[in-house]
């Protein structure tokens, strides 16, 4: 708080503008909806605005959004130019006057600032995904644009891109806030009152997966791991929990399949949103759950690693990308590869719930230190003060300069 309150002080009134592609679904809308008031609460002038887009510029980011990822998929001509097209008509519609930084979510509105040549504002790339091992022609595609920030924001080091003339890259994960209703604490007596009006058990043992319907995050392998785990513990629920996100198209896609895959396995509970699943039902899920799963195949940073950790449930989560900086492996939860491996985890953590609750404390410990949202706060500011100048009083975050 003494940090946040010295950063704050010289940038008061700064005019700042959030871009994103969504305001609703997934993590990057998830950490504003804390980040923009407590911006606010510092003193800043914060404004988040969503962008405009039909199905075919969401078509053609999702594409954009796997291949950087790693799938082979690349752009036809046809796609580059829709691409352009709705940067283009979302840049038309920015008075960049209006602010002195603009941060730019993720890789959907990434080549506006082709349009503003010579911009008086910072503009600032926060890029939310894993760029490690992109495919070459979509990475290429946009490194004309990205070179022309001021500075550039990953979660960790290894995901900056393998190119030149990139601008200076700051490194910090993201947050989660402990005081909203995801989060806030919530006894098992609730949690089980509100999952029982979803058909859950709640005598019965409960694993749960919260993520958005998509190849990444795995559904089909976490309910093979779940009837693996049905083996020794007959009497085993699993939910898997997600939200549709409306600038993911083939999140109806894959629910479907998702669905098919459970066969109507009555002790299968496959929610969304649309079924009323809110934040408060997400943590009434994660409060109750035996264990947290969280088998991501790729991931950026992994939200519900620490809202279980958080939580003090065992959680059982993919060795990848951002998870793998929240879960100390068989200290604080499990890192897992394979359907097998996760099932494994999860027999372990419910034939020892003791063990494995003391497991999480400790995770827990960690979530506090290193992922809630004033430390995200003040790394925000120590970047604004010093793009425009400011001594940060020996407070800094990692950078790394480009290649
Ligand atoms: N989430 C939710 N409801 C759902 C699915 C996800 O509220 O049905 C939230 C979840 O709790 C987390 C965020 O969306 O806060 C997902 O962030 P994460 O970093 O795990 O994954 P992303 O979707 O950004 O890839």
């Amino acid at each position: 708080m003494e940090e946040i309150k010295r950063l704050a002080e010289p940038i008061q009134g700064l005019r700042v503008l959030h871009l994103s592609a969504t305001a609703f679904g997934g993590g990057v809308a998830e950490i504003q909806y804390t980040l923009i008031p407590l911006m606010h609460d510092a003193g800043l002038d914060v404004e988040w605005r969503v962008i405009h887009g039909q199905e075919e510029f969401f078509n053609v980011t999702k594409t954009v959004h796997n291949a950087l990822q790693g799938d082979p998929r690349g752009l036809s001509t046809e796609d580059r130019a829709i691409f352009r097209r709705y940067n283009e008509l979302n840049a038309a519609q920015l008075d960049d006057s209006d602010y002195d930084i603009i941060i730019i979510h993720d890789p959907q509105p990434v080549a506006l600032i082709d349009h503003f040549p010579s911009s008086k504002a910072k503009w600032i790339w926060r890029c939310h995904i894993d760029l490690s091992t992109p495919n070459p022609d979509v990475i290429d595609f946009l490194v004309p644009s990205i070179s022309r920030y001021d500075a550039m924001i990953f979660h960790l080091r290894q995901y900056i891109p393998d190119r030149p003339g990139l601008p200076p890259a700051f490194i910090w994960p993201p947050a989660i806030d402990p005081l909203a209703p995801k989060n806030m604490a919530l006894s098992r007596e609730d949690a089980a009152y509100i999952l029982d009006q979803f058909g859950i058990d709640v005598e019965r043992q409960l694993l749960t997966q919260v993520s958005r319907f998509d190849p990444w995050k795995d559904p089909l392998g976490v309910i093979d791991a779940y009837r693996l785990v049905k083996e020794k513990f007959p009497d085993v629920q699993l939910a898997l929990v997600g939200s549709m996100a409306h600038d993911d198209p083939e999140g109806w896609d894959f629910y479907n399949r998702t669905l098919a895959y459970a066969d109507g396995d009555p002790d299968i509970f496959i929610l969304s949103n649309l079924n009323n699943v809110g934040s408060v039902e997400v943590n009434a899920f994660q409060v109750h759950s035996d264990v947290v799963i969280q088998k991501s195949i790729r991931e950026g940073f992994g939200l519900t690693v620490s809202e279980g950790l958080w939580k003090g449930r065992p959680t059982v989560a993919g060795r990848v990308g951002g998870i793998v900086s929240q879960i100390r492996d068989r200290e604080t939860g499990w890192l897992v590869e394979s359907p097998e491996e996760c099932a494994r985890a999860c027999i372990e953590a419910m034939s020892d719930p003791a063990r494995a609750n003391a497991m999480a404390l400790k995770g827990k410990e960690d979530v506090r230190r290193k992922f809630l949202t004033p430390r995200l706060l003040r790394d925000w500011l120590v970047l604004f003060n010093r793009q425009l100048g400011n001594d940060t009083g020996g407070v800094d975050v990692e950078m790394v300069a480009s290649v």
